[in-house]
């Protein structure tokens, strides 16, 4: 009799969880998903949880639940550290697991591009800990500046320069400006009379929204010019000592808060040889995303980067749509004989960014046709909403948008810090074990 086949998951996220879910009943495998939190979290809206406007709840769901259904699928809360392929075995920091297919979807981590100032002093983007610990920060600021009776040091405190024009960057600069003009002014008394601080758009291209069409560059650098963001463009934030942004055009912005949207490079994990990685630390795949030099190990989504699909001769955009259509693909051939597998071809659904309410741009896949304005925003509001992983997230979070939407106004801006948890937990590290 054929034993089942075991899959090890690295990474829950877009593509963990697509290609998790669309094997998860089969009886051919038994899987185990290993990720380093034990919830799976929805990127694209963490800089509204980093500026108060939602909670992170409503963007994170524990996998335990969402694996409830799937009859053949443990989770397992560990961090890969690396890799032993000629055992077949990886070593997590809390144990080791042996595996038949391993599939490694870790998605990126942020690239300060070797600045250990910048890594340091700057407040990064990409982590639920990561928008908490700014949400906090921010917060914690504000009210210290309302105590500042020297100026220019309280322009410090409330000025922000956000580093990566990209969507991210753009979205969090607009956030920022709306609060500036609504929130902080009604909760903060104190700052109205005094000098406020400024808000800079920083990126080393020539335009925001590098990525779109020139249409929606265009707005949106309208759009953030009116509500008084700074564009600094074609100019690198080249360092930061916690007080003052050095720029690669010779300016200097006097500010404490730093905000890195500025770039993302994937893992690098001990075990995979040096030539299995490709630009930006991304495993090299062919189109059925098996890894460069190996038959059963495949990457997925943000850390892959594939050779094969003539339309992206330099790999697929690190975004969502890739992630979920390749874990779509592999699923469907690891359910099938080799011989009938498909390779994958990517299917470009557009892109979308929002600047402020009622202000959205939208690309046509290919960037054939654009939309700006109001449209394109209940349209950002309706894929957004359909992105959430369960039905009560997406209810909440639309319930959240319209009280936004009626009073202009969010109340999730309490400066919560959780005790140092690594200390709590230190005992538990002795709990290792292998399977
Ligand atoms: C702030 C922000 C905004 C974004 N906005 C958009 C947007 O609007 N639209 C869009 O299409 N894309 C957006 N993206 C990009 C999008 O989130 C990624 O392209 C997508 O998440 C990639 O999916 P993935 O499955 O490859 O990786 P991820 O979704 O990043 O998942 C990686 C998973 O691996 C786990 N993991 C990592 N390292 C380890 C380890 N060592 N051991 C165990 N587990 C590990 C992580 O915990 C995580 O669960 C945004 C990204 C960020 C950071």
């Amino acid at each position: 009799m054929d034993l089942n086949k075991k899959i090890i998951v690295i990474g829950g996220g877009f593509a963990g969880l697509e290609l998790i879910k669309r094997l998860g009943n089969s009886k051919k495998h038994d899987i185990v998903l290993v990720d380093s939190n034990n919830y799976n979290f929805f990127p694209p809206l963490i800089y509204q949880v980093s500026s108060g406007f939602m909670e992170p709840s409503s963007i994170s769901y524990p996998f335990r639940k969402i694996l409830r259904n799937l009859k053949n699928v443990r989770f397992r809360l560990g961090s890969l550290e690396q890799l032993v392929p000629d055992e077949n075995k990886i070593i997590l920091n809390n144990g080791e697991l042996k595996y038949d297919i391993l599939i490694m979807a870790t998605g990126t981590e942020t690239n300060y591009f070797g600045n250990k100032n910048i890594e340091e002093k700057c407040l990064p983007m990409k982590t639920i800990s990561d928008a908490l610990s700014l949400r906090n920060t921010i917060l914690t600021r504000l009210d210290l500046a309302t105590r500042i009776e020297n100026s220019e040091e309280r322009k410090k405190y409330l000025t922000f320069v956000i580093a990566g024009a990209g969507p991210t960057g753009v979205e969090l600069s607009g956030i920022i400006a709306e609060m500036s003009t609504s929130v902080i002014i009604k909760d903060y008394p104190e700052l109205k009379e005094k000098d406020t601080g400024e808000i800079y758009l920083i990126d080393g291209q020539k335009t925001v929204l590098s990525s779109m069409s020139l249409n929606a560059q265009k707005y949106a650098s309208k759009k953030l010019s009116k509500y008084g963001v700074n564009l600094v463009m074609d100019t690198f934030v080249e360092d930061f000592d916690g007080e003052t942004v050095q720029l690669s055009n010779g300016n200097k912005i006097n500010s404490k808060n730093l905000i890195w949207a500025a770039g993302v490079v994937a893992k690098v994990f001990k075990g995979f040889p040096k030539n299995s990685f490709g630009n930006n630390k991304r495993l090299k795949t062919n189109q059925f995303n098996q890894v460069h030099l190996f038959e059963n190990i495949y990457a997925l989504g943000d850390c892959a980067i594939m050779d094969g699909d003539k339309n992206y001769p330099n790999g697929h955009p690190q975004v969502a749509q890739p992630a979920i259509q390749q874990a779509k693909n592999l699923a469907d051939n690891l359910l099938k004989s080799q011989e009938e597998w498909k390779p994958f071809v990517y299917k470009d659904k557009g892109s979308l960014a929002i600047i402020g309410r009622n202000k959205a741009v939208l690309d046509f896949p290919k960037q054939k046709y654009s939309l700006s304005g109001f449209i394109a925003w209940l349209i950002w509001i309706f894929v957004h909403i359909m992105g959430l992983v369960n039905f009560k997230n997406k209810i909440r979070t639309l319930y959240n948008w319209i009280g936004y939407y009626i009073y202009k106004d969010q109340s999730f801006r309490m400066i919560i810090k959780p005790n140092n948890l690594r200390k709590q937990l230190n005992g538990e590290k002795t709990y290792h074990n292998k399977v």
